[in-house]
């Protein structure tokens, strides 16, 4: 049977709205590129592809950058792949073997493989049939890296993207390499979001360092008024008063550690001061490819019941309701704005859109020096980092610090707006990935 693809509906926005945002160079190099993509995919489809239609980072840079090319004239397209449970617990296994992470230590064998690629197969052949030789594709992910040889068998220009990377090469993430190496042999170009995620054995030529972007005009960063975040908040029931809120947004996984940021809250920061600590993320089963957290929200939810009751009630744990993407994307936006503090205490990540939203919203953010996070947040400018991410009395410590000390806050929070708006705005981003394609069809 030949997959059900599922295309994103997506609506073009006018680049015109980030004239104001940009210096004059960036801004004619941004209107420069986007023509000369115009004009080499004239009459050809970009296609990107991806595992979900929502939920998580790729499906967020998706929704940031499409619209602008789409606005553009360009024909920019996004189709999400199908596929079993099986499929996405063993592609899970792999997004977490290439963040370095290998809880159980077992070999991919070769049924796993096997599964992996007839799923891809099923997929290639529907998605052959709405592709046509000469169209560009940019897969996202390994969920889609086996796509890649027979979307250039067909013709197409084919772009392979890494959003996940760790720090440290190690024997986890080499078997994540080992495997998905050969698949991307025919690829044009391989695109990782930074420079220390690039895979040892790739042919350097085809290699570019793409870092991921927000959209200063979603819904999930736009201004929002006073009134805007009150209602939206107000329907949560969240942050019922006038406390200082310590936020973490995030999909619940266990790289994520909600746990810890509980635990380091409960010891270290609520002793200490004033506030409230929201943990928030998608409803449950919402998103697709996901099939471990329903076990990571049970652990946390029994975590928090065992504290006492007077910490217990100063940490909310909160599934935002995910049926209406723009409604999430507010309610996200309205809690990152009312934070005093963001935090993001993972212990591995790809690059952290979460810190790039909040700092863009001017707060001040404590997170780990992991993944792309240290890209991001230079210490002590644009937020606090911890250097061990498992060290929940620096953390507590730093957020403490952030909730009594307000200059600092707000002097950090000044800091980090200023270097979203210079490195990492979708405006950036689309220029380079423009001239990367035009370079590629040349
Ligand atoms: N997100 C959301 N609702 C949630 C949880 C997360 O919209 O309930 C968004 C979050 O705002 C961010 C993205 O999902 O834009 C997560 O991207 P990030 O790079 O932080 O992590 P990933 O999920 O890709 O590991």
């Amino acid at each position: 049977m030949p997959a059900e693809l599922t295309q994103v509906e997506l609506e073009p926005a006018p680049l015109d709205r980030y004239r104001d945002l940009l210096d004059r160079q960036d801004w004619e190099a941004t209107t420069g590129a986007l023509r000369a993509l115009g004009a080499a995919t004239s009459g050809h489809v970009i296609w990107n592809l991806n595992s979900t239609p929502r939920g998580g980072g790729v499906a967020e840079l998706l929704g940031a950058l499409l619209p602008y090319e789409l606005g553009a004239g360009i024909d920019a397209r996004w189709v999400a792949i199908e596929g079993s449970p099986d499929f996405f617990a063993f592609t899970k296994r792999l997004h977490r073997l290439l963040h370095g992470d290998d809880p159980d230590g077992t070999q991919v064998d070769d049924e796993e493989k096997r599964a992996y690629e007839s799923t891809l197969a099923e997929n290639a052949e529907a998605l052959r049939k709405r592709m046509r030789p000469g169209d560009v594709v940019v897969a996202h992910d390994p969920q889609v890296a086996g796509l890649v040889p027979a979307l250039k068998e067909h013709g197409c220009t084919v772009i392979w993207r890494c959003h996940i990377g760790a720090d440290q090469p190690s024997p986890a993430a080499r078997q994540a390499w080992d495997l998905l190496r050969p698949y991307l042999a025919p690829a044009d170009a391989i695109v990782f979001s930074r420079r220390a995620y690039v895979w040892e054995g790739l042919d350097n030529a085809r290699v570019e360092v793409i870092p991921p972007c927000i959209d200063a005009f979603s819904p999930k960063n736009r201004d929002l008024d006073q009134a805007t975040v009150d209602d939206a908040l107000r329907k949560t029931g969240v942050a019922p008063d006038g406390l200082p809120v310590v936020l973490q947004v995030s999909r619940w996984d266990r790289l994520k550690d909600p746990v810890g940021v509980l635990e380091g809250f409960a010891e270290h920061v609520a002793p200490g001061a004033e506030g409230r600590l929201v943990l928030a993320g998608p409803e449950i089963k919402a998103v697709a490819d996901d099939p471990e957290e329903p076990e990571v929200w049970r652990r946390l939810e029994a975590r928090w019941r065992q504290l006492p009751e007077e910490v217990r009630g100063r940490i909310c744990l909160a599934q935002l309701p995910m049926d209406d993407e723009d409604e999430n994307a507010t309610l996200v936006n309205a809690l990152q704005r009312r934070a005093q503090v963001v935090v993001q205490k993972s212990l591995a990540e790809g690059f952290g859109l979460t810190v790039a939203e909040a700092m863009w919203k001017a707060r001040p953010v404590v997170a780990s020096r992991v993944g792309g996070i240290g890209d991001q947040v230079e210490d002590g400018v644009g937020g606090i980092l911890v250097d061990d991410p498992h060290d929940l009395r620096a953390f507590g410590e730093a957020v403490l610090r952030l909730l009594r000390d307000r200059q600092l806050a707000e002097r950090l929070g000044i800091g980090a707006r200023q270097r979203i708006r210079s490195e990492f705005l979708a405006s950036r981003h689309l220029r380079q990935q423009a001239a990367l394609i035009v370079d590629l069809i040349r």
